[in-house]
């Protein structure tokens, strides 16, 4: 039985009269406070807080930060999401003072520092995309669909072109489409072919010179890098219109190939995903953007400029760095300051710590994990476009279901009980009750062994057990619809008043 204090609130802790601590005898006058203020600035009764032992609180909170899933805590498998291992390093580095404590409006004199960090980091960016123009700017990956179809926008309106159509596959992150409509543009729909591959066909008919931008998620949502990218970047280039990266998935290809190099025009990257910056809970993330150079005048600002400083005399006072305004062209901001900067200081000490040949082991790593699980995993689970993958796979728990009433949610509840984070279920929607696995590259045999081994006993374990799990949890399974849109909330006071 685990600390039963963290399943109660504050409130039904409470006991009145219990303080945090009692200070002695401090040897100057007391004075009380109702005395301060006037009869009508102070309400009648008292707010209704919780009284509390210190004690009781740190136990609260503790017992409650042990009842989360986390890549500290747990294998994290959640496929698209890219959950890897967060290096403690980073966490330090980013920690150090001049990081932690510069204020966004402070003079760019006193951040000389950081810019140069940030400076060498859109470089780095710019490197493994192999498209020169950066923007920072963007606070998750989503944002940076949005601003670069901005960019995308500003681009066409400059050409006196009335392209207006984004083209999305039907396998993409429900963010393409979302991005392309918030950007002011019409979306259509590529549907996927046998192979879970763009239907050249189908985006031959959608293609038109009403077609701005065709987003593109390569490697896709279903783990799978669309071999027909030639002639997809020959199709889309022809017509006219400019082929956006979903860089999600950029886990499977670092140093091996570049978006810029296959064809992309634009793209995002998501550092909390790709250079493991912690994630989860929504945020902070960020979703830097890379465009070609005929693109990069539009980018949303300010981005980290350098010039050389005259009659330097060595290294260190080579350059300074500035924040430099977004131009004429530019989008303009797309949020406040410079970008989250806590989350960028992180990728970079990734990408230091790492160099170029490390980063692509990460990738070679991430794809031998994922391989070795699918190749485990498709002897009891079907993978409908599963012969090999990258960084990911897509199991399909249909037949399980006719066959044992056993659904992807069933799976994904169960396996809580082994001791594992779920997978990604019921997306990408292409895929029938899907199972989407992605173990990233840190985890060991011995780990991904452990969670074939609970996946194969579940689907061999009875229904009753399985359609109640999990079992070990704090909560069993509620229902997901009604566990979001009405959250009991609930104390009850000392006079069992009840209040929601
Ligand atoms: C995560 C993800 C996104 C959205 O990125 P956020 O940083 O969560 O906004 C877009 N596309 C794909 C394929 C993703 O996996």
């Amino acid at each position: 039985m685990r600390n039963q204090q963290s399943t109660q609130l504050l409130f039904e802790l409470s006991r009145a009269g219990r303080r945090a601590h009692r200070l002695g005898d401090l040897g100057v006058p007391s004075v009380n406070v109702d005395e301060l203020f006037a009869d009508e600035a102070l309400a009648e009764t008292p707010p209704p807080l919780p009284e509390l032992a210190e004690g009781d609180v740190v136990r609260h909170f503790v017992g409650l930060s042990t009842l989360n899933m986390s890549v500290d805590t747990h294998f994290y498998p959640l496929g698209s999401c890219t959950m890897k291992y967060n290096p403690k390093r980073n966490e330090r580095i980013a920690s150090l003072p001049g990081f932690l404590n510069v204020h966004p409006l402070q003079h760019e004199s006193g951040l000389q520092g950081l810019l140069e960090l940030l400076y060498e980091l859109q470089g780095m960016f710019a490197e493994i995309s192999g498209l020169p123009g950066v923007s920072m700017q963007p606070a998750a990956g989503a944002h940076g669909e949005l601003a670069a179809l901005l960019v995308a926008a500003a681009y066409f309106r400059d050409q006196g072109s009335d392209r207006s159509v984004v083209l999305t596959a039907d396998s993409a992150h429900g963010t393409n489409p979302a991005s392309a409509q918030m950007a002011g543009f019409k979306t259509k729909t590529v549907k996927s072919n046998a192979n879970g591959l763009v239907d050249l066909e189908d985006l031959k008919a959608k293609l038109d010179d009403k077609t701005a931008v065709f987003m593109l998620t390569n490697p896709n949502t279903l783990g799978l890098f669309d071999s027909q990218i030639e002639e997809i970047n020959q199709l889309v280039h022809d017509a006219g219109a400019l082929i956006y990266l979903d860089g999600a998935n950029m886990n499977a290809i670092l140093g091996i190939t570049r978006p810029g190099d296959f064809g992309a025009d634009l793209m995002h990257y998501n550092p909390h995903k790709t250079f493991s910056g912690p994630h989860g809970g929504g945020g902070p993330g960020a979703g830097p953007i890379c465009v070609r150079d005929f693109l990069a005048k539009y980018l949303p600002g300010p981005v980290v400029t350098r010039v050389e400083n005259e009659g330097a005399s060595g290294d260190d006072d080579r350059y300074t760095y500035h924040l430099t305004s977004p131009s004429v062209d530019s989008i303009g901001r797309v949020r406040s300051f410079f970008g989250n900067t806590g989350v960028l200081v992180r990728a970079y000490i990734y990408l230091r710590t790492y160099g170029g040949d490390g980063l692509r082991h990460v990738s070679e790593d991430a794809v031998l994990g994922a391989n070795y699980l699918l190749s485990k995993v498709k002897h009891f689970l079907d993978v409908p476009h599963g012969d090999r993958c990258m960084h990911e796979f897509v199991a399909s728990a249909t037949r399980l279901k006719k066959e044992k009433k056993l659904s992807a949610m069933d799976i994904a509840k169960r396996i809580l009980d082994y001791g594992f984070h779920a997978p990604t279920v019921y997306f990408p929607l292409v895929v029938d009750e899907a199972v989407m696995v992605e173990p990233t590259e840190t985890e060991s045999k011995q780990t991904l062994d452990a969670f074939v081994e609970a996946l194969f006993r579940i689907t061999e374990e009875g229904e009753e057990l399985i359609h109640d799990a999990p079992h070990s949890t704090r909560i069993s399974r509620p229902d997901d619809v009604t566990a979001a849109r009405r959250p009991i909330l609930k104390w009850t006071d000392a006079a069992g008043e009840s209040a929601t």
